[in-house]
């Protein structure tokens, strides 16, 4: 904006000018997406933007010349006058050009995180500041669901492969148990035979011996039962929504590597029967895998996640790589417990999965692509919305 030199000697010219520029600030406060207040040297709202009028519910006309306090919460409100005081004296910068989290006040009395960064204007001898407002509200919800998520499956995997190492542990134990009992029986009838004072003590001391791996067996196959019996809790689930929600889990940090993901979703796939959690860990679980032999090599980074119904009302889950494929020494036992090429692998990831498909009454396997790299594959049963809580 030109302002000639006559103006100061001009009233009319000088009213116009200023006319001029305040319709252009108003039209600037309309229009601009941004949520945008100013206020003068002593916190008194001057004017503010459409969008901040939405975000806050005041309206212009309400709130303008009241104290900018007025739109923050406890103890900022108290104490924002003293801020503007201290900043006009001291000019020491503790939000101004450096932008800050911090919370605002709606008008209902609400309060909600806020981006904020204030850029400070004079005019004359007098100061005016401008505040730039972001609503962090949906970042935050998003950010804080993402880590409850976490933590539920980190939860749940670690508690999956305590089970599993449990089960399989059992299966191991089992056996040498059944053999030690056996071993003893024997022991027992040919101690029958002998007579004398240290026949009869070892005869206590074999069925002592003999009583306590049959109570070891008994132990192992409570906690076998135990594990089989699990804590799934199946309801009926959005599959798309399940998908989502572990996608964004597992695939942090995967754009940073270089892989390109797309979905490939049967829209007559929607309602499956699952218990949430349970399955998102057998998503996140091969997707992580997946995520895993991919940056091992240098080739295409591409991974596609897609559902399919199947006539049988079940669902097919897929996750697929262009990975290096499944190594020969691994690809036979693929589902059972302890079976890894990874350095840090516990080898659980894939029979856990295991485990879990099958408690959902489904089956899980891997093809080989003809153009190099795997795909994983699940099924469960389809769910209507009237099926709640079934089984
Ligand atoms: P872990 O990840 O701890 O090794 P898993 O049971 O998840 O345990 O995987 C077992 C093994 O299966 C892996 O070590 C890897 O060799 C192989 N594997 C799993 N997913 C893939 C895949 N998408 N492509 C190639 N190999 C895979």
């Amino acid at each position: 904006m030109s302002v000639p030199m006559r103006t100061e000697r001009d009233p009319v010219a000088l009213a116009t000018a200023l006319e001029a520029a305040e319709a252009r600030l108003l039209s600037i406060m309309q229009t601009v997406p941004d949520a945008m207040i100013i206020i003068d040297e002593s916190g008194r709202i001057e004017s503010l933007s459409t969008t901040a009028e939405r975000l806050f519910g005041y309206s212009l006309d309400e709130i303008a010349g009241k104290n900018i306090k007025q739109l923050m919460p406890a103890p900022h409100r108290e104490q924002h006058d003293s801020y503007l005081k201290r900043y006009l004296t001291t000019g020491e910068r503790r939000i101004i050009g450096i932008g800050r989290v911090v919370v605002g006040q709606r008008r209902d009395g609400t309060t909600f995180p806020m981006h904020l960064t204030i850029g400070e204007l004079r005019s004359g001898n007098k100061h005016y500041f401008t505040g730039f407002i972001r609503d962090l509200t949906d970042q935050q919800v998003t950010e804080s669901r993402l880590n409850e998520l976490q933590s539920e499956v980190t939860h749940m995997s670690r508690f999956t492969a305590l089970g599993e190492m449990a089960s399989t542990l059992a299966h191991e134990i089992n056996q040498p148990l059944t053999a030690i009992a056996n071993y003893l029986k024997g022991c027992q009838r040919l101690l029958e035979r002998i007579d004398g004072e240290p026949a009869l003590v070892l005869r206590d001391a074999v069925s002592k011996a003999a009583d306590q791996a049959l109570r070891a067996g008994h132990i192992i196959r409570r906690l076998r039962e135990f594990v089989a019996r699990g804590e799934s809790e199946r309801r009926v689930e959005s599959l798309p929504k399940l998908i989502e929600d572990a996608s964004t889990l597992a695939l942090i940090g995967a754009k940073e590597n270089g892989i390109a993901v797309s979905f490939r979703m049967d829209p007559s796939a929607a309602l499956v029967l699952a218990d949430r959690i349970q399955i998102q860990q057998v998503l996140v679980n091969l997707i992580r895998n997946a995520i895993d032999i991919m940056t091992e090599s240098s080739g295409r980074r591409e991974l596609e996640i897609g559902t399919m119904t199947n006539a049988d009302e079940t669902v097919e889950v897929s996750v697929s790589d262009t990975g290096a494929g499944l190594a020969p020494e691994v690809a036979a036992h693929l589902f059972q417990p302890f079976v890894t090429t990874k350095r840090k692998g516990m080898g659980l990831g894939l029979s856990i999965c295991r485990t879990i498909v099958e408690a959902h009454g489904g089956k899980i396997w891997v093809d080989a692509k003809p153009s190099g790299g795997t795909i994983f594959r699940f099924t469960l049963r389809t769910a209507r919305e009237e099926m709640d809580l079934a089984e």
